[in-house]
């Protein structure tokens, strides 16, 4: 078979990898459009706060080892601009030559992530100091323009995980930080009682909260920003973080069927409306594992697991994907921010009834040093079923909301959570930890 890829970093580099393992036969070409793959865009915001300090440590593989390693065709700068989905052809632009080509498939894969949403705001074409965060280039652009000018002041716009990483990675590099969020809070995953927590650690970091406040306008090239409230603000540099929508430029050259958000339409295997033709990855629409209704979530997990999974359903091995939960995890300075399923908000949006339970324990047993408080909900569906966890705190988070959401993976009840033997001893939990609290209460 001849397998193409499109995209090389998290779905499709898997992808590529997994294929091989299945089939050392294969042809397999994977098309980059940019000059790097396989590299860690989750590490992209603590390079430039210089908390990961080599650059080199971002990038995962580099286009001779996975070549050498995996026997694959890799070409970077290269940007696939069309299918022919009749001729089962892609074309290629090769940025470096300028030329284009064709190339044929058996099977094409589809993993072109996500594009950071940019709004025609007034301005914002001048503004020389306003920048997204998506690749390496990025990052890069941002670096060195800290580096050629005087920054003191940054901004962020928006107040997702990507836009907190950034504000506290500005912060680390000794700037004065302020944010700029549109909605009441920050971090749409969490429900506001708990973002409440993450306000009042960046207030404590002296970072400058704007909430329920878009930006109208950037002024003089991009020094000044307004707001929907009339506050200017200064800014010697702004990063732009509202969020992002599927890149699916491509997919509508051949006019496969899109979904929610614009987001590519796929069956159980990701097979997309045409034949032969895959997709995974922030590109397509997945089902939420909580109602299976259609959803959007970009997140690496999921595009890690769908670069397996497609590989195993092109070499004919039967696969199961059981939605996708949208567990994630922030660091905001001291404090992590973590959630699985859906928050209080979506949940009274798709009108599913729920009971909220809410506890405030110790990450560790209160007589051994350095026990903090974490602040936890669960939310629970009249069948107990468990609809969704969210927890903030200093230590021990991330561990009791991958807990929760393996348990929910596997169809655990609410009270159910009482029984899990989970691993003890005083610097680390409590006897009946915090999950098993929930379980004990919704009992
Ligand atoms: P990507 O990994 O984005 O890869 C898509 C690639 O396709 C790109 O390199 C692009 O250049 C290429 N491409 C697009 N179109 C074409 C074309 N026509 N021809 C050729 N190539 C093309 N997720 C988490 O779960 N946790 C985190 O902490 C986290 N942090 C993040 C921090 C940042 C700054 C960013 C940007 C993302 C973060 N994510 C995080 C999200 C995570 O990186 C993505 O969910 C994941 O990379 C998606 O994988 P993908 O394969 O769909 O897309």
């Amino acid at each position: 078979k001849k397998i193409l890829i499109v995209g090389g970093v998290a779905g499709g580099a898997t992808a590529a990898t997994r294929l091989r393992r299945l089939n050392e036969q294969d042809e397999i070409i994977l098309f980059e459009k940019g000059e790097y793959i396989s590299f860690a865009n989750c590490g992209l915001p603590y390079h430039v706060g210089n908390v990961i300090k080599e650059r080199d440590d971002l990038l995962l593989q580099t286009v001779e080892g996975m070549q050498s390693q995996y026997g694959l065709d890799i070409r970077i700068s290269s940007e696939v601009i069309s299918i022919d989905p009749e001729k089962k052809a892609i074309t290629v632009l090769n940025h470096q030559t300028q030329e284009t080509y064709q190339e044929s498939y058996d099977k094409l894969i589809l993993s072109p992530g996500a594009k950071a949403i940019k709004p025609p705001i007034t301005g914002l074409n001048e503004a020389k100091n306003v920048f997204t965060l998506r690749n390496i280039p990025d990052m890069d652009q941002i670096k060195a323009y800290i580096k050629q000018h005087h920054v003191q002041v940054a901004t962020v716009i928006g107040g997702g995980f990507i836009g907190l990483e950034m504000v506290e990675n500005l912060h680390e590099l000794g700037l004065d930080v302020q944010l700029v969020e549109m909605s009441p809070q920050v971090m749409p995953t969490l429900d506001q009682e708990m973002a409440q927590q993450l306000h009042a650690q960046l207030n404590l970091h002296g970072v400058s909260l704007y909430l329920n406040d878009g930006v109208t306008s950037f002024q003089d090239a991009g020094n000044e920003i307004i707001l929907a409230s009339r506050t200017t603000l200064q800014s010697d540099l702004t990063i732009l973080s509202i969020g992002v929508l599927p890149e699916t430029t491509l997919a509508q050259t051949c006019d496969l069927e899109l979904g929610v958000k614009g987001a590519i339409k796929v069956n159980e295997n990701f097979e997309t409306s045409q034949q032969d033709i895959y997709a995974i990855g922030d590109a397509i629409e997945v089902k939420d594992a909580i109602d299976q209704s259609p959803t959007h979530i970009p997140l690496a997990w999921p595009a890690n697991r769908q670069g397996r999974l497609v590989a195993d359903v092109i070499n004919g091995l039967a696969i199961e994907y059981r939605g996708t939960q949208g567990t994630s995890a922030a660091k905001v300075f001291e404090l992590t921010a973590a959630s699985t399923g859906n928050s209080e908000r979506i949940l009274k949006n798709k009108k599913i009834a729920y009971q909220a339970i809410h506890i405030h324990p110790n990450s560790h047993a209160g007589y051994y040093p350095g026990a903090s408080p974490m602040h936890m909900k669960l939310l629970v569906a009249t069948d107990g079923t468990i609809l969704g966890a969210q927890a903030v705190g200093t230590d021990g988070v991330d561990k009791r909301i991958d807990v929760i959401a393996t348990a929910m993976r596997f169809g655990a009840k609410a009270d159910e959570l009482a029984s899990i033997e989970v691993a003890y001893a005083s610097p680390y939990s409590s006897a009946k930890d915090p999950v098993n609290m929930f379980g004990y209460i919704a009992d």
